[in-house]
Formats: C-alpha cells, sequence, structure tokens
C-alpha cells in the first residue's frame, strides 16, 4: 500500500468518519490532492477534515497578504534610495533581487537577526582589514554595503507590517515567533510526509507536537535512517532522537523488497526524452488506462519541452502541474528575441546617435518559426536575403519603410519610440495583443495562445507599479524577463489520470510502481554548490542549510522514490554542459555499490542508449595552393612584419593563417554585448602605463605603490577612460560588464599589492620603458622578414632586463624543457612559451652590443598571490644569444615553410585545434 493511502488508513481508524474537526497538512498541493482522494476511497461517507499545505496555512495564521516579489524589490529600492543611495531601478534590481531572496531565507530559519548582523559586520571589517593601512575607498564602501544590508532588512519588513503584508519568510517566522498562542484551542493536526525543515518550519510543528497537538507520519526508510552515515536520514536521525512523543512512521523496504533498476546513460536533452517516451511506450506499453502508476521526474525543467513535443499521442492525459515558464516557450523565445533586437538597436543609438539593427537580431527574429506563422513569409524570406545580399550590417530604417507587412512594421515601430516608459510598455503590450489576436484565428495553436495570455498578464504585472515612473527600457526588459520564468502554463489534465510528470520536490508522499528520474547527473542530483546570494559562506553554513544538508534533503527526495518503486529507470545525460559535465550521480554508484549489495532482490543493470549518429558529411579538405598572386600577397606581410599572435596562428594551422592573414577574411562580425578579454586587457594596460608613466628611468619604491593603489578615484577613472572606446559608463554598470569591469578593477588593485610585495621582498625594480615596440628584420629564404611585437613593459629585476607582458587570460606555466623548444614551432599548447621566446630574441638581436643576459616573463593579472612568472629553459631563467639559437633555427624553419611556394596552406590534422577557430564553419569542423 502507498504511503499516503497507509496513513489515511491510520487517521481514519483513529477518528471513524468524522474527520471534519482534523487539519490536515501536507508539503504540495499534489501530496494534498491524492491525500483526499486516499481517503474518499476509504469510505465515501466521511466528512472530510481541512487539507492544505504548510504554507497557505501559515499565511493564512500570520492574516498577512503576501506580497509579489517584483512590488518587494520595488518597495526595496525606494528604501534604498531613502537611505542616501542613488542607483536608478535599473542598477538595483540584480541586488534588490538577491536581497529580497537572501531576506526571505534568513526568515525561514528564523534567524536572529542581531546576532546575525554583528558577525556579518565582525567578518567583512576582517576581510578588509591590514594592519597599518589605511582602508581604501572601495575598502569602505565594502563595509557600507553591510551596514546597508541591515537598515534595508529592518525597514523592508516594517513597512510591510505597516500594510499587513509580508513575503513568505517573514509569514514563517512570525507563525512561528507566536505559536504558542496561535494554537491556543487548535488541535488535531496531522503533518504528513515533510522532510529537512527550515527552523521556522521546524519550530511551529514541533510545537504541535510536542503539545500532544499533532500527529507527524515521516515517510522514511530503516535503510538510510538507521545508518548514520547515509545522508538521506540526516533530518530524521535528528527529529527522532530529539522530539518526543508520537512513533515516527518508517519502513523498511529499501532492503527487502524486490527493485528493478536501469541505468541508461544517453546523449543530450532530447536523448534522454526520446528515452523515456521508448520506455513508456514499448517497455512499459501505458495507456490513458494504466499510466497512473508511472511518474516521469525531471530535476531539470529544461526537459520538459523536448519531453511534451514527443510523448505518443496515445497517452492524451498527463497531469504535469510543474508547468512550463514562459520564458521556455516558442511564444517566450520570440519575445526574448525581440527585447535583444530592441537592445543592441538601442546600444547603437546610444554610441552613434543613430537609429539602427543589427543584421544578426533582425535575421534572428525574422526566422524565428512563431513569425512564419503570420507574417508574409515571402516577404520575411525576401527580406533577409536583401539584407545579405547587400551585406547590410546595420540595417537602418529606411530599409523596411518599403515593406508591407503590418505586424513587422508593429514590431520595427517599437524599437525607434522606446524611450519613454509607458510607450515602450504600451508597444509591447500592443505587440502580444496582435499576437493573441492572430493566434485566436489560426487552428490548433491554443498551446502558444496560453502562454502568449500568460506573457499578457507578466506585462500587465511589470507595467503595473511602473505607472508614472521613468524607467530605462532595458530595465522594464530585465523585468519582463524575469517574470517570464515565473509565469508558467500548467498542462493538468484529471491529476488522478494518466502519466504523472512533476518535479523532484512534488513527488514528495508520492508513490509509483514506476519511476523514470531524468537527467540523474552530478550536479542535478544533488544540484551542487552554486547560491545566488549576498550572505557569506560561513554564517550561511551556520544559520541557513549549509551544502551537506541541502545534499540531505536532495538525497532523501531520490530515495524516496525507490520506497514503493518496483522498476526504477535513471537516465543520465553523457554531454552534460552543466555543472554535472557528463558523470552519473554519486546517489547512482551508492545504490550499486551498497544498497545493490545489501539487497539481493535489488537488481541493477547499467545500459548505454545510443541515439543514430547524425549523419555527417564528409567534407572535402581545403587546401590553398600558393599561387603568384599569393606568394606576393605573403611576401608583402612578411614584408609589413609578422606579429607572434599571426605566427601562432600559422603553428596551430596553416589555412587558419590564410583565412586570416593572406585572404583578410574577417572573423564572424558580432557586436561585443559584453566585454571580451581583449578590451578587459586593453584598458587594464592603459591604466598601468598611465599610472606608471613618471616612473620611466625610476627603480619604484614600495611607498609609491602603496599611495597609487590608494587612489581608488584616480584607478576608477583611468580604468573607465581605458574602456570608453567600447562601452560608455552607463554600458560599464550593468551585469556581465559590471562585472568585469570590476574584475578588471580588483586585477589593477592585485598587480599593485603584488608589486609592493615583491619590492617589500627585496626585489629591486626599475622601469626602463612602457608599451615598447619590439622589432627585427630576419633573412629567411633570400627575403627579409619582419618581426614585430610590442613589450608591455621592460623593467630591470635586480639588475636584471626582463621583458614584462602582461596577461590578464588564466595562468599557465612557462617552463620550458630543453627538447621542447625542437617542436616550439609545431606545438600549439606552448603558444606562450614561443611569445616569451620571440620576445627576447627580438630584443637581444635590437641591441646586439648588449652583453648581459635577459629575462622575458608575465604578468598573469587574474593570479592574486606572486603573478610574476619568468620564462625558464630547464629551470634557467637567463636568455642570451646562445641559449636562444636553437629557437631561431626553429623559427627560421617555420617561416620558410610559409614561404615555400610548394607548401600550401592546408587543415589542421588535429580537429582539436579548430576549437576555438573562427573559421570552423568554412571547414564544417565544429
Ligand atoms: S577550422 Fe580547423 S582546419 Fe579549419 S582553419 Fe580552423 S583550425 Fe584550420
Amino acid at each position: 500500500m502507498n504511503f499516503l493511502s497507509t496513513v489515511a488508513d491510520e487517521i481514519v481508524a483513529k477518528n471513524d468518519i468524522n474527520l471534519s474537526n482534523l487539519h490536515i497538512i501536507l508539503p504540495t498541493n499534489r501530496a494534498c490532492y491524492f491525500f483526499r482522494k486516499a481517503l474518499v476511497e476509504k469510505n465515501k461517507l466521511l466528512w472530510l477534515p481541512t487539507i492544505s499545505t504548510l504554507s497557505d496555512w501559515v499565511e493564512k495564521m500570520s492574516g498577512l497578504k503576501k506580497i509579489a516579489t517584483l512590488d518587494e524589490i520595488f518597495l526595496l529600492h525606494s528604501i534604498y534610495l531613502q537611505s542616501g543611495r542613488a542607483e536608478s531601478l535599473d542598477e538595483f534590481l540584480p541586488l534588490g533581487r538577491t536581497l529580497c531572496s537572501d531576506f526571505e531565507e534568513l526568515d525561514m530559519h528564523a534567524v536572529r537577526m542581531e546576532k546575525f548582523f554583528r558577525d556579518l559586520r565582525n567578518l567583512a571589517s576582517m576581510k578588509v582589514y591590514e594592519p597599518a593601512t589605511e582602508l581604501t575607498s572601495s575598502q569602505l564602501d565594502y563595509l557600507k554595503f553591510w551596514e546597508r544590508f541591515e537598515k534595508l532588512y529592518t525597514e523592508l519588513r516594517a513597512q510591510l507590517l505597516a500594510e499587513d503584508k509580508a513575503n513568505s519568510g517573514m509569514m514563517f517566522r512570525l507563525v512561528a515567533d507566536k505559536i504558542e498562542s496561535i494554537s491556543e484551542g487548535l488541535n488535531n493536526f496531522y503533518f504528513i510526509g515533510f522532510d529537512g525543515l527550515t527552523k521556522a518550519e521546524e519550530t511551529i510543528i514541533k510545537h504541535l507536537h510536542i503539545h500532544n497537538k499533532a500527529q507527524v507520519f515521516w515517510d522514511t526508510d530503516a535503510w538510510y535512517v538507521k545508518d548514520a552515515e547515509r545522508e538521506a536520514g540526516y533530518f530524521f536521525r535528528k527529529y527522532f532522537k530529539t522530539w518526543k512523543g508520537n512513533m515516527p512512521y518508517c519502513e523498511n523496504n529499501l532492503l527487502i523488497a524486490k527493485k528493478n533498476v536501469e541505468v541508461i546513460s544517453v546523449a543530450r536533452s532530447v536523448g534522454q526524452a526520446k528515452v523515456a517516451v521508448e520506455l513508456i511506450t514499448n517497455r512499459l506499453k501505458l495507456t490513458d488506462n494504466n499510466a497512473i502508476n508511472t511518474a516521469i521526474i525531471l530535476p531539470d525543467e529544461k526537459l520538459l519541452q523536448p519531453l511534451q513535443y514527443l510523448l505518443p499521442s496515445t497517452l492524451s492525459s498527463y497531469n504535469l502541474t510543474m508547468g512550463l515558464p514562459v520564458s521556455r516557450s516558442v511564444s517566450g523565445e520570440f519575445m526574448l528575441l525581440l527585447f535583444k533586437l530592441h537592445e543592441s538597436a538601442e546600444r547603437l543609438a546610444t554610441r552613434t546617435k543613430k537609429h539602427k539593427l543589427y543584421f544578426k537580431d533582425v535575421v534572428a527574429l525574422f526566422q524565428h518559426p512563431f513569425l512564419k506563422v503570420f507574417a508574409k513569409e515571402n516577404e520575411l524570406h525576401q527580406t533577409i536575403e536583401e539584407i545579405r545580399a547587400k551585406n547590410i550590417v546595420f540595417i537602418p530604417k529606411s530599409f523596411f519603410e518599403k515593406k508591407e507587412d503590418l505586424f513587422i512594421e508593429n514590431i520595427l515601430d517599437s524599437i525607434y519610440h522606446s524611450s519613454d516608459t509607458s510607450v515602450y510598455l504600451s508597444q509591447i503590450s500592443r505587440i502580444v495583443n496582435l499576437l493573441i489576436d492572430k493566434f485566436k484565428r489560426v487552428e490548433s495553436r491554443e498551446i502558444e495562445l496560453e502562454f502568449l495570455l500568460k506573457i499578457s498578464d507578466a506585462v500587465a504585472a511589470v507595467s503595473k507599479p511602473l505607472l508614472g515612473a521613468t524607467i530605462q527600457p532595458k530595465t522594464i526588459r530585465a523585468l519582463l524577463s524575469d517574470e517570464f520564468k515565473n509565469y508558467r502554463v500548467s498542462f493538468e489534465g484529471e491529476p488522478a489520470k494518466g502519466l504523472q510528470i512533476m518535479g523532484l520536490m512534488e513527488s514528495r508522499c508520492l508513490d509509483f510502481k514506476n519511476v523514470i528520474i531524468l537527467s540523474t547527473n552530478e550536479g542535478n542530483i544533488p544540484s551542487g554548490k552554486s547560491t545566488q546570494s549576498y550572505i557569506p559562506h560561513p554564517l550561511r553554513n551556520e544559520l541557513l542549510f549549509s551544502h551537506t544538508q541541502r545534499d540531505a534533503k536532495t538525497a532523501y527526495l531520490f530515495y524516496r522514490l525507490f520506497h514503493k518503486a518496483e522498476n526504477v529507470f535513471l537516465l543520465y545525460d553523457t554531454e552534460g554542459n552543466r555543472m554535472g559535465g557528463g558523470e552519473k550521480s554519486r546517489f547512482i554508484l551508492q545504490l550499486q555499490y551498497e544498497l545493490a549489495k545489501q539487497n539481493t532482490k535489488f537488481s541493477i543493470k547499467e545500459m548505454v542508449y545510443s541515439v543514430a549518429p547524425p549523419e555527417i558529411k564528409i567534407a572535402e579538405p581545403i587546401i590553398v595552393e600558393k599561387n603568384e598572386a599569393l606568394q606576393q600577397k605573403i611576401k608583402d606581410n612578411v614584408t609589413y612584419g609578422l606579429s607572434p599572435s599571426g605566427l601562432s596562428t600559422y603553428i596551430n594551422c596553416s589555412l587558419q593563417y590564410y583565412f586570416r592573414y593572406v585572404a583578410g577574411l574577417k572573423e564572424p562580425e558580432d557586436i561585443e554585448e559584453n566585454m571580451e578579454s581583449n578590451t578587459m586587457g586593453t584598458a587594464i594596460h592603459h591604466v598601468l602605463e598611465v599610472l606608471y608613466k613618471e616612473n620611466i628611468g625610476k627603480e619604484i619604491s614600495a611607498e609609491w605603490v602603496e599611495t597609487i593603489r590608494k587612489d581608488s578615484a584616480l584607478i576608477t577613472t583611468l580604468l573607465k577612460e581605458g574602456f570608453s572606446e567600447k562601452f560608455d559608463e552607463e554600458a560599464l554598470l550593468y551585469g556581465k560588464n559590471n562585472l568585469q569591469f570590476r574584475l578588471s578593477l580588483e586585477m589593477i588593485y592585485s598587480f599593485l599589492a603584488n608589486e609592493k610585495r615583491r619590492i617589500e621582498e627585496g626585489q629591486k625594480i626599475k622601469i626602463e620603458a612602457l608599451e615598447t615596440p619590439l622589432e627585427t628584420t630576419f633573412g629567411v629564404a633570400g627575403m627579409p622578414v619582419k618581426i614585430k611585437g610590442f613589450a608591455d613593459r621592460i623593467e630591470t629585476q635586480n639588475n636584471v632586463l626582463t621583458i614584462v607582458d602582461f596577461k590578464s587570460g588564466k595562468a599557465k606555466n612557462v617552463i620550458l624543457k630543453e627538447e621542447e623548444v625542437a617542436i616550439i614551432t609545431n606545438e600549439p599548447a606552448l603558444r606562450v612559451q614561443f611569445q616569451l621566446l620571440i620576445y627576447a630574441w627580438t630584443y637581444l638581436r635590437m641591441n646586439p652590443n648588449l652583453k648581459q643576459s635577459i629575462q622575458s616573463g608575465i604578468f598573469w593579472l587574474q593570479k592574486t598571490s606572486d603573478g610574476f612568472d619568468n620564462l625558464t629553459i630547464e629551470s634557467n631563467s637567463l636568455l642570451n644569444e646562445n641559449i636562444l639559437q636553437p629557437f631561431e633555427t626553429e623559427l627560421k624553419k617555420l617561416l620558410e615553410d610559409l614561404l615555400n611556394p610548394d607548401k600550401p596552406f592546408v587543415q589542421a590534422e588535429d580537429i582539436e585545434r579548430c576549437k576555438y577557430c573562427p573559421y570552423k564553419q568554412i571547414c564544417k569542423r565544429g
């Protein structure tokens, strides 16, 4: 018998048929539904009890009205402004969202806030404390942030309570604090099927339980509860030990019952959905009449859409209450594409003062299947063709004026009038209404229509609080995109009929004969360690759920599904691209190596499901012979000058070099929406050059470095200057750009801290030159070949002249074995060493009279400790003409190869080399 049915039996046995004075509390709505059904099945004449979820009951008891998250963020923003900050809603949005979720979590765990804020301040000041140094302005800012955290929490709470409103966390804390008075006169509670409880939940349930007002039914199994090592029993062992009163409900199925488990590895989400569908149709032979005993569990909701599309028509009813967020629907995708088009048009307008559209966005939108349904397909196609044929990268409005489609006209119109909040919102709304109108008239499009109606609701929800406000369009888009994740369309048939599809949390209390769990990858089950939060880890671990406790909760949900199941299919993605990285969950390993060994009736099989690989068309090899014109072009190039990165490209693949440097084929163009590392590098170089300019020819002191390091205003201004070519100040305030900007600041501070440390440890650093060209001409095959590069800085380190390159990428080692010199011009992995050698070699050729050896090194800007690495050949960092002779020989061979008219440009044999190549489309290698 399943868990809910057993509990229903006990309750009926104890209370007879009049259950109307009982309060039954369960964790989910679906569990409530099935429990009610179980009671009715016992006796149709029952007087049913009150049945609700814990959240609903708490909300009722709190007497408060739940505030929508969006409204809460708006309110928090107004409080933020009152605290003296000037951030607009745009800037505040990501911060506000995370703060609201942190505040809610703190309340759910009934954290003592006075102590929490005290600990928070102590932690923050420990982090910025450095003996005998004054705090920099960014360190002071950091401290102030935490002070504001306290004020925001207190004020938000006060203002919400003044209006009889609260978020869910506040309601739980309030009811937990007053549970004694709230429960006065209340009796006969049954809490069924709960698992790891937050502090507030625990206080409520435990109080009612120990005062004999409630009976608690746990849905557990002895296998993981009795063994202190098993994480799934973590919370229950604590409750069983410390809660007095009624005996907990604990069965012993996992060790004795027969279970058939199949672990199936399959590539990609679609592959998993296909296997799941194959299992339900061919293996389990499900129809509408027998599917109720089968559940498909989706820990990752991304699989919902492929699964839904593949479900066979023989299963007309299925229960999918978890719903699909509109952001994942075709309509949602279309709206997000439209937003992208708006966004890049605005960015261009800010930079160039011209209203133009980026061709890629237009093409993506016009190719969207959704648009084809009602726009004139021919016209869309012709428009795309015309853009391509005329090679229009930025499309002016005039281009669309002769187009006839009213819908396209409306879509495009919205782009050119987006500066006014209410106008922009009404334009979005108009587009959605136009779509709704169209879809109402198209047959068999009910699902899209449902999604569009939800999108319309989301637009209305965002518009309401913004009435009369002046908000930038990008904030409106961010708010809408966020709401699209929250608004869902449920596909709910008759809940007690058909296949049950749900998330892991929703499966609590429910038992099925057949269970199919998708995405059983490490990183999904359990879900990895990343949490979007401002609460520092030490406090999070002490006061909220720690990682271990979160994993314990997931372990319980996973093993619970095995309680009554006879057949369990665990599918995992072999190409997982999230945290799981294609690995199966460790819980599967525990099943294999522990449970299967203890229960002889527990059979576990591993299978590989191979989806037929896509037909691969073998592309013709590309060979470019060096005809006379090409030979001349190559000669021109080498006379003009070859850079180390050009040579590295040639080493990687001669055809790639041809595309880039000979044919002049531009790398696929894109608007730089977020900073790329090149832009960051250029900006950081600019800052360091300006800061150090005054020291050319001088030895730098630790005091000077420290003075500079403290001048955060100067550093910030210079960094903005460094970015100004690509981004205006505003673009640096948001999202990824803002993060990268701050990362660049961090790199500069860390560079200066390292510099100071190097000097304090006794190194004498004299700046010889900054941003200096390095050039030499070299005779190869009777031709003068110019090699040219740029040294970021030339310094003397304890009297040894050192050429320094700043790199913002990830640090690599720069050690070279002697034998590796012979392969350096054929091994892309030695790219960094190649560059350092070429700098040293060029410098020595430029200064033939130099008698001393020199060094060539890198300052890794991302490395927080000891960022400097000098190239070493067999542990020797000193380089001179003799040591570099073998390198020169190899370099010469490489250049001879390039100049050789009989050697065509060919594709790299090793396909790994194509991984980051921008021309892989041409070569059909990716
Ligand atoms: S895709 Fe590969 S073979 Fe083609 S140019 Fe790039 S690196 Fe060379």
